[in-house]
């Protein structure tokens, strides 16, 4: 899978994509990701990509040319499955759009800034918006971090088995139980005696009656 980020801010990604399972997953090959600085599609020559909203009010919008520009060139090196513009009005990130998203080939994460970007681009540049919850950021950056880092999570060879994905949160409806480590006693508190009997059946069955006890307690709705 190629994911291509478009931001007039590209510092801002480079911090989540250049650790842990991001990085290994990037170095692996099991993901392609590419950061595009709006500013080289500038043709201004203060290379500026926004400029005053029309109307009067008070903010800066995202100009829809070099936009434009960098989206036709990315499609005109291959086909994407999505050009996503990453919004606070979009839909709702959760688990199935992310399940969703890691089985496309390519897809492209544009990021606004400032007041967002000119509704143009809305309009006739982008095939759907994302919101990751209901509160506004200063800019998509890290949203479209957060985007990519469930994606590429969920992609073939990225987690080892024991960490696989499927065993995570939300994916079968259900909360995570509990997880626990080493040492089994730490100031008189113990690790469940199951966790350490070794018997596999005894084990499974008190994970799968903790995420249901966790899920009715904590998300009772998911069962619904
Ligand atoms: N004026 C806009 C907010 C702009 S915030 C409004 O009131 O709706 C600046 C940029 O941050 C947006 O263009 C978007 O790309 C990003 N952003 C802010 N909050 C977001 C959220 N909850 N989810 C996804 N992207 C968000």
């Amino acid at each position: 899978m190629r994911i291509d980020i478009i931001t007039c801010l590209p510092e801002i990604l480079k911090g989540p994509l250049d650790q842990s399972i991001l990085k290994r997953a990037i170095e692996k090959g099991k993901v392609e990701v590419c950061v595009h600085n709006l500013r080289d599609f500038a043709d201004n020559k203060h290379k500026s990509v926004d400029d005053y909203a029309y109307g009067g009010k008070a903010g800066m919008v995202l100009m829809i040319e070099p936009i434009d520009k960098c989206i036709q060139t990315l499609k005109d090196n291959r086909a994407y499955d999505e050009v996503i513009y990453m919004s606070p009005d979009g839909k709702r990130f959760e688990q199935p759009m992310a399940n969703e998203l890691s089985l496309c080939k390519n897809i492209i994460l544009l990021c606004g800034h400032y007041k967002g970007v000119d509704e143009r681009v809305r309009e006739h540049l982008i095939t759907r918006e994302i919101s990751i919850g209901d509160y506004v950021l200063s800019g998509g950056e890290i949203a479209a971090a957060v985007v990519a880092d469930s994606i590429i999570r969920l992609l073939p060879g990225v987690l080892s088995d024991e960490s696989s994905a499927l065993t995570d949160s939300f994916q079968d409806g259900m909360i995570a139980p509990p997880v626990y480590t080493r040492p089994a006693e730490y100031k008189g508190l113990k690790v469940p005696e199951v966790l350490l009997s070794g018997n596999e059946k005894l084990i499974e069955d008190w994970l799968a009656d903790q995420a249901e006890q966790r899920t009715k307690k904590r998300r009772p709705e998911l069962l619904d």
